[in-house]
């Protein structure tokens, strides 16, 4: 069986829900092999192991971390031109999409990102992509391999296949080309001790329809109690009511939750572009007509500062 390469750009990233999400579309290709980036770290390797990494070819030196993307696209591609796999898998984040492009032009190979689903076909893997604001699905192949597919968060369900992973340590080196762009510093953002929004497997959101800074603190509060990620339109972080990072949609951020609670919302076109890969959606609005109520799993007519506070009060009398 032919060996499917799976990015984990660090060891933090190995024990992801998102990391073993990949693993498992990688499977339905082939044999999965992970590039690990950074050092040989034995939890990292046990957890990718779980998912059915086979093998885990380790790539360390702090000079990866010193040239970015294109360091750690040569070292995929320096594999990928050994082994010749299946297909090159990376998660759809904005790193790893950088690397990807990088990767199929390196190769010659096609790039699909942002894909739903992977399944083997007859010539090579067919990968399922939501275009058209999640209006219609496309399949489509590669003309040329392997194929460099990035994976949506959450879009493929992670399901364990417990392997001894075999540990392989890459000799990496920094071409030319990586060593025009060095990393100079890096500032950790602040954490706001929420799950990170494109992974979460909830998202509470918020619509122009919570009517002010107050009105959303609501939202936020009732995140904090389902330990859920907080999301937004577009009109409420242009109001400032909280910060652009929780747009969701279109231009925003993109999300699959198990659950998206939706308050205030309209259901615009551009907002469903992020939101509507979602596997149970609720909203509330008081417009029985809105939009967001057609794709709802439940709908709630009624008022935010009613049905909001509500069931903050509920949750809280129940978990205390
Ligand atoms: C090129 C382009 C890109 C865009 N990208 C994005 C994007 O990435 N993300 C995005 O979100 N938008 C985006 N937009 C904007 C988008 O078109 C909509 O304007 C926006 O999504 C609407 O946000 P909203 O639902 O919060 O507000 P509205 O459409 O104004 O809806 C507010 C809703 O709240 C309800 N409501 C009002 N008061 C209450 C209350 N007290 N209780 C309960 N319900 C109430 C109303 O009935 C209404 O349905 C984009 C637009 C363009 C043109």
């Amino acid at each position: 069986m032919s060996e499917v390469l799976v990015l984990v750009p660090g060891a933090a990233d190995a024990v992801r829900s998102s990391t073993f999400g990949l693993l498992t579309a990688a499977r339905r290709l082939g044999e999965p092999s992970v590039v690990l980036v950074g050092p040989d770290d034995p939890e990292a390797v046990r957890a990718l192991g779980e998912y059915g990494a086979a093998k885990v070819y380790v790539a360390d030196s702090p000079e990866l971390a010193e040239y970015g993307s294109v360091a750690t696209a040569e070292v995929l591609v320096d594999l990928a031109r050994r082994l010749a796999p299946a297909a090159v898998l990376l998660a759809s984040t904005r790193l790893s999409k950088d690397v990807a492009g990088i990767v199929a032009v390196r190769l010659g190979s096609g790039v699909l990102t942002d894909a739903v689903d992977v399944r083997p076909g007859s010539r090579g893997p067919v990968v399922t992509q939501s275009v058209f604001a999640g209006t219609h699905l496309v399949d489509s192949e590669a003309v040329r391999g392997p194929v460099v597919i990035t994976l949506r968060p959450n879009a493929v369900d992670p399901e364990p296949a417990p392997v001894p992973p075999a540990v392989e340590r890459v000799e990496v080196t920094v071409g030319e080309a990586a060593r025009r762009v060095r990393v100079v510093s890096r500032t950790a953002k602040a954490s706001s001790g929420r799950p990170d929004l494109s992974e979460a497997s909830v998202v509470v959101a918020g619509g122009r329809g919570v009517g002010s800074a107050e009105g959303f603190a609501v939202v936020e509060r009732l995140a904090d109690l389902l330990g859920a990620a907080v999301g937004a339109t577009r009109p409420v972080t242009d109001e400032k009511w909280c910060s652009h990072e929780y747009q969701i949609g279109q231009t925003g951020r993109t999300v699959a939750p198990q659950l998206y609670l939706a308050t205030g919302i309209s259901g615009a076109i551009q907002h469903r572009a992020g939101m509507q890969g979602s596997r149970t959606i609720v909203a509330i609005n008081k417009d029985p007509k809105a939009p967001i109520l057609a794709i709802a799993d439940l709908g709630v007519v009624g008022d935010h500062h009613v049905v909001l506070p509500r069931l903050v009060e509920e949750i809280e009398r129940r978990t205390q």
